[in-house]
């Protein structure tokens, strides 16, 4: 079972990935908690690249690029190995990161980054993705983790990414669970539990 955790910066991501994560270990399965970028040797040097400062002048195709190599070498040595032995997997990002970020945020074809996603994953889509819903003001007073980012890029941008996440949960309901992050965090997880209770083999 794979569960990816989607958001803007400062939505209290890793937060909630581990507690989710305690909680479904809690119900004796064995879980895999697991990020991107750099879940793997190869993907830890294409984070630094990613998020080095100086690669600001990357091109938005390059970043895409970058981000779908990544992915397929998470899929390939992280999450495929951990689903075919029964494990349930938590990934703090997935492709709707690439979708929002890259397509939304950096204005390139959503179809286009779709795509070249579902290539590097060989289509391997999440069964439950939980949205952490925050406007980028919201995140800015409350989580203090992101700054960097929150400040790197203009207020627009943010705004873009969360109404990209939020445009790919209203197309697909049925797979995504839209969770208002402005509220405390434990409220957060209550809400997560909820939805995966029903969801979870037993
Ligand atoms: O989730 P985390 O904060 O570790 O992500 C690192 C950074 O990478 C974030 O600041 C996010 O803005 C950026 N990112 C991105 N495009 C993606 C995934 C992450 O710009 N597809």
């Amino acid at each position: 079972f794979f569960i990816a955790v989607e958001g803007g910066d400062g939505a209290g991501k890793s937060t909630q990935v581990e507690a989710l994560a305690d909680w479904i270990r809690g119900k004796g399965h064995e879980v895999v908690v697991t990020r991107e970028p750099g879940a793997t040797p190869v993907g830890q040097r294409l984070r630094s690249i990613l998020l080095d400062v100086s690669s600001d002048g990357l091109s938005s195709e390059a970043e895409t690029l970058l981000y779908a190599a990544d992915r397929a070498e998470h899929v390939a040595s992280v999450i495929r190995p951990a689903l075919d032995r029964g494990a349930i997997v938590v990934s703090d990002r997935y492709t709707d990161s690439s979708i929002a970020y890259q397509g939304a945020g950096r204005d390139l074809s959503s179809t286009e980054v779709a795509r070249i996603s579902r290539w590097a994953t060989g289509g391997l889509v999440p069964h439950l993705t939980v949205l952490l819903d925050v406007s980028p003001e919201t995140a800015r007073e409350r989580f203090t983790e992101a700054p960097d980012r929150l400040e790197s890029e203009p207020h627009e941008f943010h705004q873009r990414v969360r109404a990209g996440f939020l445009a790919l949960a209203a197309a697909d309901p049925a797979r995504y669970l839209v969770i208002d992050a402005g509220q405390d965090p434990e409220s957060v997880t209550t809400a997560a539990r909820h939805r995966l209770d029903q969801l979870l083999p037993l």
